[in-house]
């Protein structure tokens, strides 16, 4: 039997940078939680607006309420903002091609961003054979990475995970059971294999 391997890749800040995005849609959305504000959720959402318009970064804690609003407009009104992640895209072809691999992008910014996260995939050339999203956000994103490389892992003889968040990584990595996965760390257009390398912690 012919062995299937897969590339796996997260897609935002992995294969697309979307720091201008988050900003933007961030500082929009200030004024309308400013404009409504209720009461004290608000407010610890309004001081967050603001860490995330400075770094672009969104905070652990983010109110579930407002982060899918917040992915609404960085990836629709500002999805042009995006810019890709050259080297990464082409390293991922030219690995798929080698290594005679599929290439799948498994990102949990949601299905709802399909038609935005295909248009950018084939903007910039990125060969893939599928882009898993989720249909909704009950589960942290690793938690929902986490089931889909386990599902993964079943069809696939050997798969190479590509992503920028080490937490992400460290999570999947400790709480998974299959050994058949290797983990890459991508950091601009650097790739660190870090399987195995960072320390076992119960989460
Ligand atoms: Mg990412």
């Amino acid at each position: 039997m012919e062995k299937l391997i897969a590339l796996v890749s997260d897609f935002d800040d992995t294969l697309f940078f979307n720091r201008e995005a988050i900003i933007l849609a961030a500082k929009d959305l200030h004024e309308i939680v400013e404009r409504e504000k209720k009461g004290e959720e608000d407010c610890k959402t309004l001081s967050d607006l603001e860490i995330i318009s400075r770094d672009g970064k969104i905070p652990k804690d983010f109110s579930k309420a407002w982060k899918s609003q917040l992915y609404t407009f960085a990836y629709g009104r500002y999805g042009e903002k995006l810019t890709p992640n050259k080297p990464i895209i082409r390293y991922l072809n030219e690995r798929a091609e080698r290594e005679r691999s599929e290439t799948i992008i498994l990102s949990a910014r949601g299905e709802e961003f399909r038609r935005q996260t295909k248009e950018l995939l084939d903007t910039y050339g990125l060969r893939y054979n599928k882009i898993i999203l989720p249909d909704n956000h009950y589960l942290k994103d690793e938690e929902w990475k986490l089931l889909e490389v386990e599902k993964l892992s079943k069809e696939y003889h050997r798969i190479l995970l590509f992503e920028d968040k080490l937490d992400n990584i460290k999570y999947i990595e400790n709480n998974l059971n299959s050994k058949n996965i290797e983990f890459y760390l991508v950091n601009r257009s650097f790739i660190i294999n870090v399987t195995g390398q960072l320390p076992k912690q119960k989460q």
